[in-house]
């Protein structure tokens, strides 16, 4: 038998490159969301606006009033491994900002059409950047913006038909784009925001502190089952919400978990939470909670998972341990830590809205 595709070893195009890599940060247009919402946190924003249209398939547009990016960076911007966020290893180490790869836009431009308006602070008028099909050619332009910078995605998978056909219905995409812009906001309460889908505004968020905000994104019914956390240990802090068994769910989809600032879906966590819920809440039942663990940087890499939602402890021990006993003595202070027996399902639902 022949191996007819192994005898010669090439270098791939970067446009190709771009594309491969793609695959890993570019799953759909909530993770073009979510990429280009984090470079907006990075640049110092304090009001971010989204407009989506077709689910974000047709359009994802990010408008930022950060530090803007400067007419000479623009063609970097686009480039694979540059960024502006880290220079060593040991930056690596103990990063504070949510991106560091410098791949997304990168791999963005490589399956959808970019383009970046941006106004560097002090700069007289902002550039525009169109990325063309082969990273750092795209062409520059003066252009009008204020303050800040514009990435304009278009048409997800135009030049890759394979993956557009792994795009779900308009409604799904959405959905997830939408949950993506929930994380975020979430995370950073002292930013505006503002989401718009098919020019219509669907949420629109007032910087204010984190109770008000989770009342936003949450529901008050939330709130007012909720414990608040503030605990300390050393160098962890957990803070943030847990409800009460009274307002647990049929799904997971009230679990809003922030390691340093960046949501997180992750085992261990999610084990130490489980458990401290175990003797008050019903198996077949999920707890609903926002929380905030903050720790060194050094003691967590978030360079394990190219969308970055997965972390990995220093000492995971320790970390479990402290989420579980301080979940456990919020929820047992209220009264809600005896164990009690599962009452009928129906006094476990929610109200209906
Ligand atoms: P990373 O975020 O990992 O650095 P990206 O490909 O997402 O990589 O972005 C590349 C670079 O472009 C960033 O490091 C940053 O310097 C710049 N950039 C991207 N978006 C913005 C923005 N909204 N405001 C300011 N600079 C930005
Ligand atoms: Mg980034």
């Amino acid at each position: 038998m022949a191996f007819p595709y192994m005898s010669v070893i090439r270098r791939l195009p970067d446009l190709l490159v771009n594309q491969i890599a793609a695959g890993e940060v570019v799953e759909r247009p909530a993770s073009v969301l979510k990429e280009v919402l984090e470079n907006a946190l990075d640049a110092g924003s304090r009001s971010i606006d989204v407009q989506l249209e077709q689910g974000g398939v047709r359009r994802v547009r990010v408008a930022d009033d950060g530090c803007g990016i400067a007419r000479d960076d623009l063609p970097l911007a686009l480039e694979r491994h540059a960024t502006s966020k880290i220079a060593s290893l040991d930056d690596l180490e103990r990063v504070a900002t949510m991106g560091f790869r410098g791949e997304a836009l990168a791999a963005i431009a490589g399956v959808a059409r970019l383009s970046i308006t941006s106004r560097a602070d002090g700069a007289g008028h902002a550039w525009r950047i169109d990325a063309g099909s082969h990273p750092a050619e795209g062409s520059l332009a003066p252009a009008a913006l204020n303050q800040g910078t514009v990435v304009d995605v278009a048409d997800l998978y135009f030049n890759t038909p394979a993956r557009r056909k792994f795009l779900k219905s308009e409604a799904t995409e959405y959905a997830h784009c939408d949950e993506v812009f929930r994380r975020v906001a979430l995370a950073r309460p002292e930013l505006a925001f503002q989401l718009s889908h098919n020019g219509r505004v669907s949420l629109r968020l007032v910087a204010g502190d984190a109770r008000r905000r989770i009342g936003s994104l949450m529901g008050d019914d939330f709130l007012a089952h909720a414990r608040v956390l503030e605990v300390d240990a050393g160098p962890l802090r957990l803070t943030g919400y847990a409800a009460l068994p009274a307002y647990s769910r049929a799904s997971r989809d009230a679990q809003y978990f922030f390691v340093n600032g960046r949501y997180v879906r992750d085992k261990l966590l999610t084990h130490a939470v489980r458990e401290a819920y175990a003797d008050i809440l019903h198996g077949s039942r999920h707890p609903a909670y926002v929380l905030f663990l903050e720790l060194d940087p050094a003691g967590v890499d978030v360079n394990v998972h190219p969308a970055k939602i997965e972390v990995r402890f220093r000492d995971a021990r320790a970390v479990h341990q402290f989420v579980f006993h301080a979940l456990t003595r919020s929820l047992a202070e209220s009264g809600a830590g005896q164990v009690q027996p599962a009452p009928a399902a129906a006094s476990w639902e929610r109200p209906p809205a």
